[in-house]
């Protein structure tokens, strides 16, 4: 079958990529070929298709799913909304019990969803069972803040209005459709999900087809945990089935993805006036200034850059250091990413395609001069890639202007704090930053622009439940986690309510004609005066 689909396959075809080993299976025979980013997916005649997942380090068979089309998917919200009545009717109390009896069998199942997410994204153990521990805490701070963020709250009244009471709760969407990247499986798309669900919503998620296996595993363990409710549907597939998604009157789609398929996703999204969530890519800087505590900014610089081999949205992408500790930073940061071992300290790169552009960023930095003091031009060796710090890169280099998704450190000189703000602010993306810094840590922070900012450590924003996570610019827009994560799946409803009538009603065509004089003078007195200095 596979050489039948290789047959009909045109010129292009990308060997290196992960969709090599899409089969068809069970049915009898290839009717066409479908061609996407390069990607191919067989369709047969009986529309049965389906699609293998396989691990990027041996190349070994996870699973086998089907791809779902737009008739699968409009079935799979059909199913959603059916079951959101019931679900939104069960009350913060109903539902915060269910996300914790959800969040407590993942906890119980942790360390086979940390062998499975290894298997099918090919990262250590270790980098999984973070994924894990920092979404447990999300999925509890969002089913036990619900209520307190959501619920009914009396707004003040005014004094034109005093005769009013107002108040404000958030009402579920409805159906999200969640879209999710396959880098972080397990904290990235519940990231959305947990916050979608504790909102009073159902959710129909879309896992990255390089993940199926994982986001089919979070929905049925949600479905062993929550049987009433069957609000976590799935559906597989690529991004044919994340547009379907998106065309399938859904309520919101919440995509975490690159800022391509964001547009994509807005696009389509249109159409119907779906609002969306995208949480896009980055290029995110780290900023060293002279009074850092050095030893801690190298040993989080690696870390930021190179754990989960720098497939990370958040990955340390660029750092700046100011000229008086640049050379002493530098020692100790080679120092330590010379030691960190590839198959060990992080695992292979997940997506084929992706050792191509990591590739292309090092060529091009190589032929604009840059130097490498870690690794160096050999260091893509698929499907890993050695750990790479660069220095000397110009500043419009591909590894400095776009997202690398890879082991790749390239340190730049800073006159100062101000220049090295400057620098890091001159990039489309603005999703996380890192100061490593003393005195002047929280001006540098707030003149970053990005969504989020670390000070004196890397990524840590994302494991704190109750801040908001999401970008600026090319890094889309939105915001997940945190109260205002639980407002992104919600509508603001404003209801005023009358206490008692007035003797002299404004809104009425019976109004008496001193009214509105009296009014204007009442206005003129209260609001007329220029503030004193
Ligand atoms: P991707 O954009 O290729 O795919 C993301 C998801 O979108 C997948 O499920 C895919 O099937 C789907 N998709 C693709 N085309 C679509 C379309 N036209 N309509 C609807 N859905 C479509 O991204 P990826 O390679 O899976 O993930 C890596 C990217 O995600 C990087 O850019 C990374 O920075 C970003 N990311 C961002 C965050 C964040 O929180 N901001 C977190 C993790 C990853």
């Amino acid at each position: 079958m596979r050489a039948e689909l290789y047959e009909l396959a045109d010129a292009d075809f990308q060997r290196g990529d992960r969709f090599e080993t899409i089969i068809c299976r069970p049915v009898a025979r290839v009717a066409r070929v479908l061609v996407g980013k390069g990607e191919r997916m067989a369709i047969t005649e009986d529309r049965v298709r389906t699609f293998d997942s396989t691990s990027p380090a041996t190349g070994e068979v996870v699973g086998t799913f089907p791809v779902a089309g737009p008739e699968e998917v409009a079935a799979a919200v059909a199913r959603a909304r059916e079951a959101a009545a019931g679900w939104a009717g069960l009350g913060f109390d109903g539902r915060r019990r269910a996300l914790l009896a959800y969040k407590a069998l993942l906890v119980r199942r942790t360390d086979e969803l940390v062998a499975l997410v290894h298997r099918e994204n090919g990262k250590p153990d270790a980098d999984a069972l973070i994924e894990v521990l920092m979404i447990v805490e999300h999925l509890d701070w969002a089913a036990r803040n619900a209520a307190r963020v959501l619920g009914p709250r009396r707004a003040r009244g005014n004094l034109v209005l005093a005769n009013h009471a107002a108040s404000v709760e958030y009402q579920p969407l409805g159906v999200v459709g969640v879209i999710g990247p396959w880098n972080y499986p397990v904290f990235t798309p519940l990231g959305s999900i947990a916050y979608a669900l504790a909102a009073g919503n159902a959710v129909v998620f879309k896992p990255s087809e390089l993940t199926p296996a994982v986001g089919c595993v979070l929905a049925d363990t949600f479905a062993e945990a929550v049987p009433a409710h069957p609000v976590l549907q799935v559906v597989t597939g690529d991004g044919a089935t994340g547009h379907a998604l998106c065309l399938a009157g859904v309520d919101k789609v919440a995509l975490t993805g690159s800022p391509a398929t964001g547009r994509q996703v807005m696009a389509a999204c249109a159409e119907r006036l779906t609002p969306v969530v995208l949480e896009l890519g980055g290029k995110d800087a780290m900023i060293v200034d002279a009074d850092a505590d050095l030893d801690a900014a190298a040993d989080q610089a690696v870390w930021g850059g190179m754990a989960n081999a720098g497939q990370t949205c958040l990955a340390v992408e660029r750092v700046y250091v100011v000229d008086p500790v640049y050379d002493r930073f530098l020692a100790r940061l080679v120092e330590r990413a010379a030691r960190i071992r590839p198959g060990a300290d992080f695992g292979p790169i997940t997506l084929p395609r992706q050792l191509e552009i990591i590739k292309r960023h090092l060529d091009d930095a190589f032929a604009r001069g840059a130097r490498a003091l870690v690794g160096g031009p050999d260091a893509v060796r698929p499907p890993y890639v050695d750990p790479v710090v660069l220095v000397d890169v110009p500043l419009d280099a591909l590894v400095m202007r776009e997202e690398t998704f890879g082991p790749v450190l390239p340190v730049t000189r800073a006159r100062d704090a101000d220049h090295a703000v400057a620098l890091a602010n001159a990039n489309p993306y603005g999703l996380g930053a890192a100061v490593f810094a003393g005195r002047r840590a929280l001006r540098i922070a707030r003149a970053l622009r990005s969504g989020m900012t670390s000070v004196n450590s890397v990524l840590t924003f994302a494991g704190m439940p109750s801040l908001p996570l999401g970008g600026v610019g090319e890094s889309g827009f939105g915001r997940i986690h945190g109260p205002d994560g639980l407002r992104e799946f919600a509508r603001s409803k404003a209801i005023t309510r009358q206490r008692f009538p007035l003797p002299f009603p404004m809104q009425s065509f019976d109004r008496p004609g001193y009214v509105l004089p009296a009014v204007k003078w009442a206005m003129k007195l209260r609001h007329g005066r220029a503030p004193r200095r």
